[in-house]
């Protein structure tokens, strides 16, 4: 048997980022840039004001306090997105909104608050500025002056190769004017069941099938990730049904494929033989718990293929621990790792001597987290991944975790309102 770490390594060593593609920005969410973005001009471009208020000329107001206000008569207006047309001499004001740019002459701003403009009984301005203010309080030079090029400066990187796009980076890329982006290209995940046991959610059921959940859960967990499902529906038990499905993925344009079931030692599992003579499949016995089956290879055109076992549960703490890291590296992704935390255990646990995967329920008293488990923790019960939030890791060399003790949590998700 292989350790999990020897089956990822391997896997990993068979995917790589996917070539970029250029998209607009507000569908680069997400995704991983795949160049370096360098700004060709400085943010905010102008000296601008910070606060509504009086653009000043600070030595005429240096000697300003309450008790001998200096008073400066006031030229004009200037608004967010205009340029004021006359310059500020000795003894002048302008009357100066956030944002708009600094007009010549000025070389600081006097908020509202602090001249004769302001009514404190009302917390606001005067409703008729008059034509002199009087400054209250003095102002030193760029005093509530955003200046050019203090959020970005020309010719500065402002993001590298790698990062992923949130909305923060969304917005950095439109104040530098960018309407598109290059990103890694999203992997096409050619998702197929097997098993003539398998029912569509549409068919009624019948003596000896069941539905087929891999299918749905796998597309749901490719989108998640940021991938692209491609379904293909399900392979009968046949080799002949098999192998037409996955040219059929293959033909799609398949960057990946994930099966689910027939990598186990029964008299069906045809994926085996059908992989074998389709491409070079390795059949792995991974040392853990749910998830010991799983296939790994490479198709024809070198498309690795994920054979992940046919039990619900299995499969898809199979697809966190193998498919995950997979298609977040096609993705351009360098931090492949689910979030993990430590938990102290509100019951014991047993364990027999593979890395068992447990499903828990984690939350947080009075400053650390707990864990507690699902309840009934069989390999075909998917309810016990929609009870949970994480997977206890034990390792395989320990066989009895006591309650109380701390373990390991590798969180499928993060509760909202769960306090880091
Ligand atoms: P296998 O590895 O093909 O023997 O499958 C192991 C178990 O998982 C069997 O009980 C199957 O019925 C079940 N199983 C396989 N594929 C699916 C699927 N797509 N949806 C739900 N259960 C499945
Ligand atoms: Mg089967």
């Amino acid at each position: 048997m292989i350790s999990v770490e020897e089956a990822l390594a391997e896997i990993l060593s068979h995917v790589q980022p996917l070539e970029p593609e250029t998209v607009p920005i507000l569908d680069a969410q997400g995704r991983v840039l795949a160049e370096d973005i360098v700004s060709d001009i400085d943010i905010p471009p102008f000296d601008n004001s910070a606060m509504d208020g009086y653009a000043v000329r600070s030595p005429d107001v240096a000697g300003a306090t309450p008790e001998s206000p200096v008073g400066l008569a006031v030229l004009g207006s200037v608004a967010a997105g205009y340029v004021a047309e006359v310059r500020l001499e000795p003894g002048t004001a302008i009357r100066i909104m956030t944002g708009a740019p600094l007009p010549e002459g000025a070389d600081a701003v006097v908020p509202y608050e602090d001249t004769s403009d302001f009514d404190r009984s009302k917390d606001d301005r005067l409703e008729a500025p008059a034509d002199e203010i009087q400054v209250r309080v003095a102002v030193g030079a760029r005093d509530h002056v955003r200046p050019m090029g203090e959020d970005v400066r020309k010719g500065e990187r402002v993001m590298a190769c790698g990062r992923v796009i949130r909305p923060q980076e969304i917005g950095v890329l439109a104040s530098l004017g960018r309407e598109s982006v290059l990103v890694h290209r999203q992997p096409k995940v050619a998702i197929l069941a097997t098993g003539d046991e398998l029912l569509d959610v549409h068919e009624p059921l019948v003596p000896g099938k069941i539905r087929n959940s891999n299918e749905y859960t796998n597309a749901a967990l490719v989108t998640r990730t940021g991938g692209i499902p491609i379904r293909l529906g399900v392979a009968r038990d046949t080799e002949a049904h098999l192998t037409e499905r996955i040219r059929t993925g293959l033909q799609r344009g398949a960057d990946l494929f994930l099966t689910s079931g027939g990598v186990s030692v029964g008299d069906y599992d045809v994926v085996k033989d059908v992989l074998g003579s389709e491409g070079q499949m390795q059949f792995w016995q991974v040392r853990m718990k749910p998830g010991k089956p799983l296939a790994f290879g490479l198709l024809p055109g070198g498309v690795p293929l994920i054979g992940l076992p046919g039990n619900p549960v299995s499969a898809m703490v199979s697809f966190e621990q193998f498919a995950r890291p997979a298609i977040l590296k096609m993705l351009g992704h360098a931090d492949l790792a689910k979030p993990e935390v430590r938990a102290v255990l509100d019951e014991p646990l047993t364990n027999s001597g593979r890395r068992a995967f447990v499903r828990v329920i984690v939350s947080r008293k009075e400053g650390r987290y707990h864990a507690r488990t699902t309840g009934e923790q069989g390999s075909g019960v998917l309810t016990s991944m929609s009870k949970a939030n994480g997977l206890a890791i034990v390792p395989e060399e320990i066989y009895y975790v006591e309650e109380g003790s701390e373990v390991v949590v590798q969180m499928l998700d993060w509760p909202e309102g769960m306090s880091l």
